[in-house]
């Protein structure tokens, strides 16, 4: 193949030269004088991103699981009741994971095509006037179903309830594409990877963590090492780690938030919300459904599309795959062959939008869908004329 693979999936996600180059160094003592400056800044940064002065920031070197699995053993003790809801493949494990870990889940099963309702984790904990539920777990953005739940409205929720519960977020595809507001929002425990919205490889499991969630931490008694945070808490504070840490990935990671910082969140959120746009106007155009029922509750990172009755959606991310070199999401779960998955978060411009969109015409196209081949790609560009435009008056 000659020019580049377009990865579209929604993450992992394509790594800024800038931050390939930052990791490509010999690897360092862990123990050594150098990570301490390293690990502080990233810190920093992942502060921001997350809307965070009070927090206290977590890193392993896992995936996004192992850091939905350290939110859980460090808050929820076996028999504890958490208010749960399945809306799609990545809350359908993190209630698993909560079940593994000996939890009692009250899960809601939702439409897979939106995100969480505000008015039910009300109704939820309204009757719940004995205050048993440990906690509410929440998927930000929902990666398998294409839909981000209003977590400001989740946090009104749980106010006008006067309900103690401690509030878990996974916020795997949205930290660092979509706005976060972790103090604001009255999160406890955030989580993410490394993956997506902060471009890196795979391999870091993120978190940040209330005082109200460390103060849990002291008190639950599931069984716990690896993912317990304390200790963790207490080496990072020192700029160390109690474990052989990811440490070219910390490098990447310092980069990461520098970019982004460089970039200016609310650009980032901005660029983010155009580029989707411009991805579901081509969809609209193409002729093809959005899956995510909600306009509201889009997500900004991902758009899930639904495949005409008798169409396989695997075939089209294979075909994008195979002839195109375009790499789509396939659909997952209960999803699965439905939907296809379109990514568009991370370190990605308009015309790398154009690009993608045409791929997917033309996958649709090979595939067998009556798409109007051009009509989607005409109408992001006509979008995105538009928003400089408007950017830019005369
Ligand atoms: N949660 C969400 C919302 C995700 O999108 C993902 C991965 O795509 C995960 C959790 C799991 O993360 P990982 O695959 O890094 O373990």
């Amino acid at each position: 193949m000659s020019g580049r693979h377009f990865l579209q999936i929604p993450g992992p996600t394509n790594v800024p030269d800038r931050i390939l180059r930052a990791m490509d160094r010999p690897v360092i003592d862990h123990r050594g004088p150098d990570l301490p400056a390293v690990v502080e800044e990233a810190v920093a940064g992942l502060k921001r991103i997350f809307g965070s002065t009070r927090g206290e920031i977590v890193i392993y070197p896992s995936s996004g699981t192992g850091a939905n699995e350290a939110s859980l053993v460090n808050t929820v003790s076996p028999g504890d009741r958490v208010l749960a809801f399945n809306m799609g493949q990545f809350s359908h494990l993190y209630n698993q994971c909560a079940r593994k870990m000996g939890a009692a889940v009250d899960e809601v099963d939702l439409p897979w095509d939106g995100g969480v309702p505000a008015e039910l984790v009300e109704e939820r904990l309204a009757g719940d006037t004995g205050h048993q539920y440990r906690a509410v777990m929440v998927v930000h953005n929902e990666t398998s179903n294409g839909a981000t739940t209003d977590l400001a409205a989740i946090r009104r929720a749980i106010d006008a309830a006067r309900h103690p519960a401690l509030l878990l977020v996974d916020m795997v595809s949205s930290a660092g594409s979509l706005e976060v507001q972790f103090d604001a929002w009255g999160i406890d425990v955030a989580v993410s990877g490394a993956q997506k919205g902060l471009m890196l490889p795979p391999g870091l499991g993120i978190l940040c963590v209330s005082p109200r969630a460390l103060e849990a931490s002291s008190k639950v008694t599931t069984p716990r090492y690896y993912f317990d945070w304390r200790p963790v808490l207490e080496e990072m504070h020192r700029g160390y780690f109690p474990y052989t840490p990811s440490t070219l990935s910390l490098y990447g990671l310092r980069e990461s938030v520098r970019m982004l910082q460089e970039e200016g969140l609310a650009n980032v959120y901005a660029r983010h919300r155009r580029l989707a746009e411009g991805v579901r106007r081509a969809v609209v155009a193409m002729g093809l459904a959005i899956h995510c029922r909600r306009p509201a509750e889009y997500s900004n990172t991902l758009t899930v599309v639904r495949t005409p009755e008798g169409v396989d959606a695997n075939a089209v991310v294979r075909l994008a795959a195979e002839r195109l070199h375009l790499s789509l999401g396939l659909g997952l779960g209960r999803l699965r062959g439905r939907v296809f998955r379109i990514g568009h978060l991370g370190a990605l411009n308009e015309l790398e939008v154009l690009a993608t969109v045409g791929g997917v015409e033309m996958a649709c196209a090979l595939a067998g869908i009556r798409v109007s081949v051009g009509a989607g790609v005409a109408a992001s560009q006509q979008y995105f004329l538009d928003q400089y435009a408007a950017a830019v008056p005369g």
